[in-house]
């Protein structure tokens, strides 16, 4: 199609939509979990001590029984079926942020040609999917490919939905012929078994008799882009790379922030429901929907849940949220920047550590000042931040997640913790050893009877800091909106277990030397403040004054790019860490930088494919046709004795012929090919071709300003971001 005929007629077919018939509202007890082999449908179908036994592995990490594998596969199945599920499937989560599936029949065909189903214990606890074309960083070799999943019975085995079926799938672990992790669970496994571990110790020390599993928890806030599928299917950008390469910002963005929190418009909230409804039924807590404040953005939360329930949660969310959206007629785009110069996605990741015994950790109470037992938590993390902060900012590295980092709108790319006023006032008096008392939460009287008085929290909220502190939990914002929220997880579990391990020596050594534990706390979260509290920041984050002062006076590192940020798991400190922590050996550590660098690498060789293609393809020629026009006018009002001018097509032909240029540069940065070594390709991806990308956008964007819109050939911005 030429011109802007792709254009016409997407906006014709949405304007001609009808719109998805509505359902009756059901009950949430009708949906609730209904897909899901949950504590109460294992109860149901299986023998008493079978169940207790799991129960015991799935809330107490107690080891898993394996012969009892048959009995309950045999349950499983026979749900399964009851749900209608033919196959079911091993689900793992390879380094990619997707999730991976293989699916098998429960058919089995007797001697006699009749067909039964069948389901053993040891298909439930062990598959062999051919992996070997996941990215592994080099850990094996292709013909040494064997890869086997394993059953994680603590994330629930649950029922995918399709229009005209059931899958039964199991969530599994991913590692390879001689056991080593190639996958996002493990790793996430291990952490929290070592956080249990050295926060048991913490806890002990400060006293506690009973002290049950301590668990870490995650709630994500998930942004989002909704943009109808007919203006994508135009634009291969955005179909390809899930951003736009090109586009002109419209005269309307988000300056008026009209859209946050606004009303949600119908067609989307019908998406919305549909989406809450399918995580109902997977026993997904779905709690918030809003707009956020790009137009065409949006966001959902669910309630926080187990770290690795969360994580298993959290993949299925983004996978419900693609699929629905195509019933609807949009593309979900969970790109953390899909339109330059409006704000971009990301995913907040709250997190918390806790136990049945001694309940949230995190949690300051009214009087954080006489809580040693929230004190010597925050305290961990906050040594923990500070020694590992670039490592944080190592596992939310991707091409995508830079362009949102450091922009205005996003967390700054250096790692600084927010406490709010009232817990950073309780640990600038531990420093100067004198702790006396904690600010009061207040009350605000609006001066209407008839209003509630409302309660003031302690601390203002900060939006503009990576790391916040949040009343009972901390927020890493820097996560992008695509990002699997295991890798996260698995730092900060891994930061915190070395931290606690730390303060746990040096407790135990304080305590038996005579202290009281009181005095020993104190002393530690002393020594703590004297060495760390350089990563505290309340101010905004934005700032440029921030940005100086954090780097030249706090020693706070601004690894600004993927390419800056992902050496960092190279580094022996980090390679210690995880090693001590038993989380990741050397070798699964090396082979996580090998696959996130060669991702880097790629998604930036695609988008710079894509840039040339586009620009030569689809821009050049309407730019060539629109000089042609102009032309063409030209020469017939000279004819008639007119003095129209050159000043347009001069303007027009500057552009085009730098658009050429900056084309054929573009080309030439994307095939030099001779690097020494990863991390030169990832600073020449980075450094030559992100900004050769980009050179080429601005004579892009600059003719689209240009050229008649009948001519122009991609959903503009405005097209794709109001028209809904
Ligand atoms: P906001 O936008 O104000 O940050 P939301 O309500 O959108 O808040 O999201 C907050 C998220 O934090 C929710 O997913 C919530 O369940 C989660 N959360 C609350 N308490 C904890 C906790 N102890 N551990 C982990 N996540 C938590
Ligand atoms: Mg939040």
């Amino acid at each position: 199609m030429s011109g802007n005929m792709s254009r016409v007629q997407a906006i014709q077919l949405i304007a001609s939509r009808e719109p998805k018939p509505a359902k009756a509202p059901k009950k949430l007890e009708e949906m609730w979990a209904v897909n899901v082999f949950n504590l109460e449908k294992m109860q149901k179908s299986l023998p008493g001590n079978v169940f207790e036994s799991l129960k015991k592995t799935i809330q107490a990490g107690e080891p898993l029984d394996g012969s009892l594998a048959d009995v309950v596969a045999t349950a499983m199945k026979d749900w399964a079926i009851s749900k209608g599920a033919l196959y079911y499937s091993h689900v793992f989560y390879p380094l990619t942020n997707a999730t991976a599936e293989k699916h098998d029949g429960f058919v089995s065909v007797k001697s006699d040609g009749t067909a039964i189903t069948e389901f053993e214990g040891k298909l439930l606890v062990q598959g062999e999917p051919d992996g070997s074309s996941f990215p592994n960083g080099g850990i094996r070799s292709t013909f040494e490919a064997r890869g086997y999943t394993a059953w994680d019975v603590t994330s629930p085995a649950y029922i995918m939905e399709t229009d005209n079926g059931m899958t039964f799938c199991i969530p599994t672990v991913f590692v390879s012929w001689t056991g080593e992790a190639l996958d996002k669970k493990t790793p996430l496994l291990r952490s929290n078994a070592a956080m249990n571990k050295a926060a048991t110790r913490v806890l002990k020390a400060l006293g506690n008799a009973e002290v049950a599993p301590v668990n870490s928890s995650c709630g994500a806030e998930q942004e989002y882009f909704l943009v109808d599928i007919n203006f994508v299917n135009s634009r291969p950008d955005l179909m390809l790379s899930g951003r736009t390469l090109f586009g002109k910002p419209p005269a309307k963005g988000q300056q008026f922030d009209d859209h946050y929190f606004g009303a949600i418009p119908e067609r989307v909230q019908v998406f919305m429901q549909e989406v809450e409804e399918k995580l109902y039924r997977l026993g997904i807590p779905a709690k918030t929907r809003h707009n956020e404040v790009a137009p065409g953005q949006f966001e959902i939360a669910p309630i926080y849940e187990a770290a690795n329930v969360a994580a298993d949660h959290q993949q299925l969310l983004m996978t419900v949220l693609r699929n629905t959206a195509k019933k609807h007629g949009f593309v979900c785009l969970l790109h953390e920047k899909p339109f330059a110069g409006i704000n971009g996605s990301g995913k907040h990741v709250n997190w918390s550590v806790g136990n049945k015994t001694q309940g949230n950790l995190l949690d300051p109470g009214d009087d954080p000042h006489t809580n040693l037992q929230f004190l010597t938590f925050c305290g961990a993390v906050i040594r923990g931040i500070h020694q590992y902060g670039p490592l944080l900012r190592a596992v939310i590295a991707s091409a995508s997640n830079d362009h949102r980092l450091g922009a205005n709108e996003a967390p700054p790319a250096i790692i600084s913790i927010y406490l709010g006023s009232q817990i950073a006032d309780v640990f600038e008096q531990i420093k100067k050893g004198e702790l006396k008392g904690s600010q009061r939460k207040g009350t605000m009287n609006m001066g209407v009877g008839t209003l509630p008085l409302l309660l003031q929290d302690a601390g203002d909220r900060n939006r503009t800091s990576p790391f916040a502190f949040t009343g009972n939990r901390f927020e890493f914002r820097a996560v992008g909106s695509g990002q699997a929220v295991s890798g996260p997880l698995v730092a900060m579990n891994t930061i915190l277990a070395d931290s606690l391990t730390w303060m746990a020596d040096k407790l135990e050594a304080a305590i038996k030397g005579g202290a009281s534990i009181n005095d020993a706390v104190l002393a530690v979260l002393k020594e703590v403040m004297e060495n760390h509290s350089a990563v505290i920041f309340n101010g905004n984050g934005y700032s440029e004054e921030w940005h100086k002062m954090a780097v030249e006076q706090r020693g706070l590192a601004n690894l600004r790019t993927t390419a800056d940020a992902l050496p960092v798991l190279k580094d022996s400190k980090i390679e210690e860490l995880f090693s001590k922590m038993e989380v990741l050996s050397s070798a699964e550590l090396a082979s996580r930088f090998e696959t996130y660098a060669e991702q880097y690498i790629n998604s930036i060789d695609v988008e710079a494919k894509l840039v040339i293609n586009m620009a030569k393809t689809s821009i050049y020629p309407a730019a060539a046709h629109y000089l042609t026009d102009l032309a063409t006018t030209a020469a017939k009002m000279k004819e008639i004795g007119a003095d129209f001018g050159n000043s347009e097509i001069d303007k027009v032909a500057g552009l085009t012929k730098s658009l050429l240029a900056s084309v054929e540069a573009l080309s030439t940065a994307l095939h030099k090919h001779d690097f020494a070594t990863v991390e030169d390709h990832m600073q020449h991806a980075a450094k030559s071709i992100r900004p050769a990308m980009d050179e080429v956008r601005q004579y892009a964007d600059a003719l689209e300003a240009e050229v008649a819109d009948d001519l122009w050939p991609l959903p503009t911005y405005q097209e794709m971001l109001f028209i809904k």
